[in-house]
């Protein structure tokens, strides 16, 4: 599997996956169709189907206009809300983009219709995840419409006993904010700190700090790491889902010291 990563907008990711052996394509949260197409024309490939994470409009955005400038497309989501949609996914529906095989994961809090899409490659030992606003490096997004309990079941159940070298391909560049939060909740935590010092190196060069690997997750974000005694000790709590509620909040009015 190929994975091109096309920046949209301020500061959102989206995705070209593309099948080696067949040249079919997806396209996961192409809000800026004309940088999708562009890319498919001079990588040339068959762009079949749109994978949308969820409804908020700087992720699904742009499928109406996508799928006028290229009709056919099949266009997946896990939400009414989603323009354009011709399937809607749930949990486990299973689907393949030529030879990639692709699982549908619901993870509702951000949105209520959230899906992760997990790819594999048969025969292979190469796994992606494409994570929208429910994981991000180093961080995870807002409950907009969920719970504390929502969120520990799609990062530590559901993400979580991913293959550890699963790829995470998040739906935005927020890795430096998300990183420097995590170092407010684990000072001593020497993994972020490398992982602070590599960021930052990357977005001087304005290079995309995606992907990183689940096993990666499991060492920095302290929303993975809710069941870890120094971030329950951080949240003053014993239980992970009330780690997670504590850090979520504190994480929406936290202003990363200037530096
Ligand atoms: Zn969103």
């Amino acid at each position: 599997m190929d994975v091109k990563i096309l920046p949209a907008l301020q500061d959102n990711y989206m995705y070209l996956i593309v099948d080696k052996a067949t040249k079919e394509a997806a396209v996961v949260d192409p809000v800026e169709p004309n940088t999708v197409l562009q890319a498919v024309k001079e990588i040339g490939v068959n762009l079949t189907t749109v994978l949308t994470t969820h409804h908020h409009w700087d992720h699904a955005g742009g499928n109406e206009d996508l799928v006028k400038m290229h009709p056919g497309l099949k266009v997946l989501g896990g939400d009414d809300r989603i323009g354009a949609m011709t399937e809607k996914v749930a949990h486990n529906t299973e689907f393949n983009i030529g030879k990639l095989n692709v699982k549908c994961l619901f993870t509702p809090c951000h949105t209520s219709g959230h899906i992760c899409y997990y790819v594999t490659v048969p025969n292979a030992n190469e796994t992606a995840v494409f994570t929208g606003d429910t994981l991000f490096l180093g961080g995870c997004g807002r409950f907009f419409e969920g719970t504390a309990e929502q969120m520990h079941k799609a990062l530590i159940e559901i993400l979580g006993n991913l293959p550890d070298h699963t790829k995470v391909f998040c739906g935005h560049e927020y890795s430096i904010a998300n990183l420097k939060f995590g170092e407010h909740v684990e000072p001593d935590n020497e993994d972020l700190k490398k992982k602070i010092i590599w960021a930052n190196s990357v977005r001087k060069e304005e290079k995309p700090t995606v992907p990183s690997t689940i096993s990666e997750e499991k060492l920095y974000n302290p929303f993975m790491r809710v069941n870890v005694m120094s971030v329950m000790k951080h949240a003053n709590r014993t239980d992970p889902i009330e780690t997670m509620k504590a850090i979520r909040l504190e994480k929406d009015n936290f202003k990363a010291p200037v530096d």
